[in-house]
């Protein structure tokens, strides 16, 4: 068992005499211990602090004397804690629980790696191409493409100057951008859009990673 409110290195915290106690003549209630403990060992009882909770004290910790602004609050000699390392010879325990400690941090620090690596790929990018479109049905021969792929073309936009325009085969301009359905990187994929587009006599006006 790890360094708990219930044990302090496989050793039950009740078999461990360290606590603090307050001088209630000595204490102002200026409440500094209530507020610095985060083990909840205080309560506020009348204007003057009271250990509600001893056993939740930490081990060996003794900030809230420290801060005390008139020393009310004493603690145990430090021999007391050294004695309780020796006589419970913890340290078999504590390297255990550092190599515990440290596997933690160093999953936690390849997750974050692994969570950078993702968010550093190209997953988005935007195209513009121009040329005649109707003639070559790009749009269907880029659901082709798509069909299985992990990647999808969203806002897309297809302006053509006029109705008569796109009979007589004038120019249009089309906009659209790729991304990726699993954070896969889109930059292979981009290739085989430029090929499309070459393939469709079209012209490839700007290609921008988002
Ligand atoms: S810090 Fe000291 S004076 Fe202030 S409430 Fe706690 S025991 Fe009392
Ligand atoms: S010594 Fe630390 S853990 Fe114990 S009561 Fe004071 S502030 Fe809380």
């Amino acid at each position: 068992m790890s360094a708990t409110q219930q044990s302090w290195h496989g050793i039950p915290r009740e078999e461990i005499p360290w606590f603090p106690t307050v001088d209630a003549e000595a204490c102002i209630g200026c409440q500094l211990c209530f507020v610095t403990c985060g083990r909840g060992v205080y309560e506020m009882d009348a204007r003057v602090a009271n250990v509600a909770k001893g056993l939740s004290c930490m081990v060996g910790c003794s900030t809230c004397a420290a801060v005390c602004p008139t020393q009310a609050i004493s603690f145990p000699e430090r021999e007391l804690v050294w004695r309780v390392e020796r006589e419970h010879k913890i340290f078999r325990e504590v390297r255990r629980e550092a190599a515990d400690k440290q596997a933690k941090l160093d999953s936690a620090k390849a997750r974050a790696a692994a969570g950078a690596r993702v968010a550093a790929l190209p997953t988005r990018a935007r195209l513009e191409v121009a040329g005649v479109f109707g003639q070559r049905a790009f749009v269907a021969r880029l659901e082709q493409l798509l069909e299985g792929r992990p990647f999808d073309v969203v806002k897309l936009k297809l302006e053509i100057p006029t109705v008569k325009g796109a009979a007589e085969r004038t120019p249009g301009f089309m906009s659209f951008e790729v991304t990726s359905t699993d954070q896969a990187d889109v930059t292979p994929f981009l290739e085989e859009l430029r090929q499309l587009v070459r393939d469709s006599e079209l012209v490839l006006v700007d290609e921008a990673r988002l």
